[in-house]
Parts: C-alpha cells; sequence; structure tokens
C-alpha cells in the first residue's frame, strides 16, 4: 500500500497524433516544478503519480502541482494491487466509520471481474455490513470513496479531487510577447495565456528617470511572481523617455497617450520578432479606459503589420480581473503605487476615437522618428526570470 498523489491531464487527452507533443511538454514542466523534491514519478496513459515521497511534504507537492498547466485535477491517495480484497481492506481503514458515504468506482482495466456498478455496489453493502453507524447518501455524502482500476494492473483509492490550473502545458502554443505594465491587467493577460499554452517573454517600457527605479523593481517582481505559472520569463526593459519627451514637445497633448501606445505597438512587433515570439499579448479590455475604445485599440492595432495580437481580457469586467489577480498572487504587487509610464506626461482630455489620418499628422511632427525607435532597439535590457 503506497502513498500517491495521483495527477489527472486535461485537455491533452483529445489529442489525436499530435497528442505526445504535449504529453512530453507536460512531463518535462512536471519535472521541473517538482526539481527540488526527493520523490517517484511515474507518467502513464491519463494518469501521472508521484510516490516515495516525504508524507510532510504532500501539501507542498500538491501546492506545486496546482500551478502546473495541463493538469486538470489531482488527488492524494493509496496504489494497491487491483483485487478486490485488497480494495475491501484498505477502504475500511481510511473511511470514517459514521456518516454517509458513496462509492464511485471506475474500471479503465476490464480485465478487472466486478464492472463499475457492480463494484461500488458491492464495496457499498460490505461497508454497511462492516461499520453499523454508516449510511449510503448517493448525492450528497460526507465521504466519497473513488477507487480508480487501471489498466497497469493497479488501483488507486482515494476521497478527493483536488481542481488544478486546466489549460495546455507551457511551451505547448510557441512564445508571446507580453506587454507588462506595473498595473493589475497585464500580469492577468499573461498568466491566461499561458495558460493556453504559450511562453512568454515580457517587455516593458519605462522612462527613467520620470520613473523610478523602485517601479522597475515592481515589474521585476510581477514576473517572478507570474513565473510560477508561467515558467521562465525573459524580461526585456525598453527606455521610452525620449519617444516621451519628443511625443510631449511636437504633438497635441490630447492624442499623448494614443500615440505612445503606437510607438509601444510599432517596437513591440519588432521586439517580438527578435525574441522569436510568435504573437504580442497585452491586457486591453474593452471601454476600461480612453485607450481601449473600439476606435483607440484601431489605431494602435495597424501599427502591427504581421504578429497576431492576443487580448485575453477584452470581454472581461475589471471585478473578474482583480479576482485572478488575487488569484495568482499579483495583485498586492500591482497595487504598490509606483508610477508607469503612461501616467507621467497624462493628457487634459485624452481622445477617446482618434482618427488614423490625425495620428499620423501629429507623428510626422517628430523629426527623428525612425532614430528614436532605433535607439530604442538598440538599448533593450534582458533579464530572465526564473
Ligand atoms: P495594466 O493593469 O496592465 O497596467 P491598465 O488598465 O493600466 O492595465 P493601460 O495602462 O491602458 O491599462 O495599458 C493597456 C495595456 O498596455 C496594458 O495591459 C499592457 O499590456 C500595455 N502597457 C501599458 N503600459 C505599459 C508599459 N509601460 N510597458 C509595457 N506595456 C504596457
Ligand atoms: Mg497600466
Amino acid at each position: 500500500m503506497d502513498k500517491v498523489i495521483l495527477i489527472r491531464i486535461g485537455e491533452i487527452y483529445l489529442k489525436g497524433k499530435n497528442r505526445c507533443f504535449f504529453e512530453n511538454l507536460l512531463v518535462r514542466n512536471i519535472k521541473e516544478k517538482l526539481a527540488g523534491i526527493d520523490c517517484k514519478l511515474f507518467f502513464g496513459r491519463n494518469r501521472y503519480t508521484v510516490s516515495d515521497y516525504n508524507q510532510s511534504e504532500e501539501d507542498k507537492i500538491v501546492a506545486l502541482l496546482k500551478t502546473v498547466f495541463g493538469i486538470n485535477s489531482l488527488s492524494c491517495g493509496y496504489k494497491i494491487k487491483s483485487d478486490y480484497d485488497e480494495i475491501f481492506k484498505l477502504v475500511k481503514k481510511i473511511i470514517p466509520q459514521s456518516g454517509s458515504f458513496r462509492v464511485s468506482a471506475n474500471r479503465a482495466d476490464k480485465s478487472f471481474p466486478l464492472d463499475s456498478m457492480k463494484l461500488s455496489r458491492e464495496l457499498g453493502r460490505d461497508l454497511l455490513d462492516t461499520f453499523g453507524n454508516l449510511t449510503v447518501d448517493l448525492h450528497n455524502p460526507d465521504f466519497v470513496v473513488y477507487i480508480d482500476i487501471r489498466e497497469n494492473g493497479f488501483t488507486y483509492i482515494f476521497n478527493e479531487k483536488i481542481a488544478g490550473a486546466g489549460g495546455m502545458p507551457v511551451g505547448s502554443a510557441g512564445r508571446g510577447l507580453l506587454l507588462l505594465s506595473g498595473g493589475i491587467d497585464s500580469p492577468v493577460a499573461g498568466y491566461m495565456m499561458a495558460k493556453r499554452g504559450l511562453s512568454l517573454s515580457a517587455l516593458h517600457f519605462h522612462s527613467y528617470p520620470y520613473t523610478s527605479e523602485n517601479a522597475q523593481e515592481k515589474v521585476k517582481e510581477l514576473a517572478k511572481i507570474m513565473q510560477n505559472y508561467c515558467g521562465k520569463i525573459n524580461l526585456i526593459f525598453a527606455p521610452f523617455t525620449k519617444i516621451q519627451e519628443a511625443i510631449h514637445k511636437n504633438c497635441d497633448n490630447n492624442y499623448l497617450i494614443t500615440i505612445m501606445r503606437r510607438f509601444m505597438m510599432l517596437i513591440a512587433e519588432k521586439t517580438a520578432k527578435r525574441f522569436y515570439c510568435d504573437c504580442i499579448v497585452n491586457g486591453e479590455s474593452l471601454g476600461q479606459v480612453a485607450s481601449q475604445t473600439v476606435q483607440s485599440i484601431t489605431v494602435t492595432n495597424s501599427m502591427i503589420k504581421d504578429l497576431p495580437i492576443m487580448r485575453p481580457l477584452i470581454g472581461m469586467d475589471k471585478q473578474e480581473i482583480f479576482e485572478i489577480s488575487t488569484k495568482i498572487g499579483t495583485y498586492e504587487t500591482s497595487i504598490l503605487p509606483y508610477e508607469d509610464c503612461c501616467t507621467v506626461f497624462l493628457p487634459k482630455n485624452p481622445v477617446t476615437k482618434p482618427q488614423i489620418e490625425r495620428c499620423e499628422f501629429e507623428e510626422k511632427k517628430i523629426e527623428n522618428y525612425d532614430e528614436l525607435v532605433e535607439e530604442v532597439l538598440n538599448n533593450l535590457e534582458i533579464i530572465e526570470i526564473g
């Protein structure tokens, strides 16, 4: 009778011929996650297990596995030989001797003599005969006995399913360049795309010395927290001060944010290509602020030529974003009050329905436009987080 943590894979099981590719990535990510822990890993079809670990580390292992995308659920339980008497003996040991229960059996191994229904019924009856204070409640029991009979001759027994992070293994969908501000939204956007299998690089524009070193530390801290779920993140800092000063000096004040965002998009695509990213990710949510109206998104989107932009928060309310940010642990850092480059030069009346021709007209006033962009690209600073 071995104690095990059972890992169930998520959407991968729907895959056909390329299933192996996804499984290999998930296996790699699980191994990396548990690298510092003394345990044995077993990777079977549809079920993986962790065994031979120190019991005092069980909670820690579960907590680590809960951050791995591609895992649907987890259970802490026991592994025994697929044999009715063995199963009964073990269940007698773990079931509370009073209260209500239900047996939920799953027989993947069709050579086991009892099918799922018969096994549930027989075991239920034997338990009732053994413990006079037990009752069966199929709908709302105090205790569920799960019996999972696998093809490899072993059975897993447990009483709880713990939700995993879901999604697809990080790395299975390629690489995205996340536009990471110090705010609440962009870390959540990165988390959501990592959940769909993207590895992340992150690009942060800073306007040092208008923005402080603390603001950059805050972004590093956010990337560190995100890395729990998203794996290693290449964090790229882009010096944006000269561009902001040029916009401030030359362009209509109300177009300040719009033009700034257009520059960001232009630089983001060039950076994405340089760092082998397949798409750009940002934290825009429709209508949240003036720069996130359909018209604003149109004029910023038009700066991107080849790559898709993923906006996973586009249809979400701030409250929903808060909740995810709290769950993944970025919220407390995001709300630290350090200025972002977007807050350095704020227009009095930011335009909400910018026109593309007007943006281009304003941008023509910046004589050294191309050199400014080149200068940023030549001075990117890269830090590996994780
Ligand atoms: P966030 O919480 O992500 O800062 P926000 O509500 O403050 O979002 P905006 O400031 O309008 O929204 O920014 C929209 C998106 O643009 C951000 O989610 C982020 O992806 C990107 N962005 C904004 N500022 C920066 C920056 N300094 N560096 C990199 N990306 C940025
Ligand atoms: Mg912001």
